[in-house]
């Protein structure tokens, strides 16, 4: 059955609810959703068949483009043997292959042990929870607190989110969260009790949902010295920065430091399905060893854990990194990236502008240099405005974001940023 645009925008209004949206507006008669029906390396094809550049890397997810012809090859032969089968007492091919990639890819030589879960939120599930029963066997159960940063975002599950501290998101929710060691920067840990806490997560070099928000140098190094002086654990959230998307196939590398756990998700799949791996060591590991009656086995896990169809789309996806030399290559766009970036800063709306590797948040603001009042919602309506011009993106209140997959050339960058400077234009003037 070939859908039309009208049944399938009647039958999305009538039975769907959208994520991270106020459905009300999304349902009002007046509202068109964009449905997108196909991709092709950046950019993304609407049903009339116009295209975008997909400036938001959908969600953050997308690595190397849309429909690679390498990622394809690799998910379709892992499809026409099996799509899924349970990694609860049995194994496969392509999650064993990725888990040693995998070890043999991040920085140092500690992480050693693959947890694979179903995304974001839950791969720091898993960090948590590791944690939490890590210490109870080791005779430590008082270590059961862990630390986070104001505007944190960690995902939506309840653990997950008891580390968020982004209001909006989640304080709704404070009842049930645990309770958090809230930091503002790493000296807060000196005021702080080492012996009851457990670890500590960051998003490192750069806070995603925060609203594109850059740590000071040398902060990973700290926290990670303050942590072994305490037996904390460390945990990195790079769900949104890994996979090159800072410029280095993981942002702890731009300090050579290496957590108790990294946790990685979005970009995990090229962006192509749902997978994390939560990264952790063999010391942590060998706290759950023991005979079968004495329960110190980890129970965790999805039933979509280890799915070969997404180990063999990350298996795909470093294998382009190999391949296509990525990282070589995108050093040069970064700069190109950088360069138009700064041009924005003529204009009289933009407050600021944040920039990591291929990641870029740009805040809006009145010329006079205040804030709009949020809920004139001017991000939302640039965004909506630079669609006009090619660039599909979504903001942070008001902060645009721009974070292209790592594919995009010269050319597409500077649409993508003529995009959201005519945006501006045409929603702040
Ligand atoms: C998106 C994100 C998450 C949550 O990932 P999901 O796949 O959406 O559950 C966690 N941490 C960071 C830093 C993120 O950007």
């Amino acid at each position: 059955m070939k859908l039309s645009l009208d049944l399938a925008t009647e039958w999305d209004k009538q039975h769907i609810w959208h994520p991270f949206t106020q459905m009300r507006g999304w349902t009002a008669a007046e509202h068109q959703p964009l449905f997108i029906v196909s991709g092709e390396g950046p950019w993304l094809f609407d049903v009339a068949g116009k295209r975008y550049l997909d400036g938001n890397s959908s969600i953050w997810t997308n690595i190397h483009g849309h429909n690679h012809p390498r990622i394809n090859r690799a998910v379709l032969e892992q499809l026409n043997r099996i799509a899924h089968s349970s990694f609860l007492g049995f194994s496969n091919f392509p999650a064993a292959e990725l888990a040693k990639r995998l070890v043999d890819l991040v920085p140092g030589s500690k992480l050693t042990r693959v947890f694979y879960s179903d995304d974001g939120s839950t791969g720091m599930e898993v960090a948590v929870k590791m944690t939490v029963q890590y210490f109870q066997q080791i005779g430590l159960p008082q270590k059961n607190r862990f630390a986070a940063f104001a505007d944190a975002y960690h995902g939506d599950t309840l653990g997950a989110s008891s580390l968020g501290g982004i209001q909006s998101f989640h304080d709704k929710f404070s009842a049930l969260h645990f309770p958090r060691v809230p930091l503002s920067e790493v000296s807060d840990l000196n005021r702080i009790d080492g012996e009851t806490l457990a670890a500590v997560a960051i998003e490192p070099l750069i806070q995603g949902a925060a609203g594109m928000r850059t740590w000071p140098p040398g902060m990973l190094k700290a926290l990670r010295q303050w942590c072994n002086d305490h037996q904390v654990l460390l945990i990195f959230d790079e769900v949104m920065t890994g996979f090159g998307r800072t410029g280095r196939m993981f942002a702890c590398q731009h300090e050579g430091v290496s957590p108790d756990f990294l946790v990685l998700a979005k970009g995990l799949t090229g962006g192509y399905l749902p997978l994390a791996a939560t990264l952790t060591t063999e010391t942590v590991y060998e706290g759950f060893l023991g005979e079968f009656d004495e329960l110190r086995t980890f129970f965790y896990g999805h039933s979509y854990a280890g799915n070969p169809l997404g180990c063999a789309a990350a298996l795909g996806s470093l294998e382009v990194f190999e391949q296509e030399a990525v990282l070589d290559r995108v050093g040069n766009v970064v700069e190109v990236f950088q360069r138009e970036l700064g041009n924005l800063r003529t204009l009289p709306w933009v407050r600021d502008i944040r920039q990591v590797g291929m990641i870029a948040g740009i805040e809006l603001g009145k010329p006079d240099g205040r804030p709009f009042d949020w809920r004139d919602r001017k991000g939302a309506k640039v965004c909506q405005s630079a669609r006009e011009f090619g660039l599909l993106t979504r903001p942070i209140q008001d902060v645009v974001v721009l974070m292209p997959p790592l594919c995009v050339g010269e050319e597409e960058v500077c649409l993508g940023i003529e995009a959201v400077a005519k945006g501006i234009e045409v929603a702040c003037r």
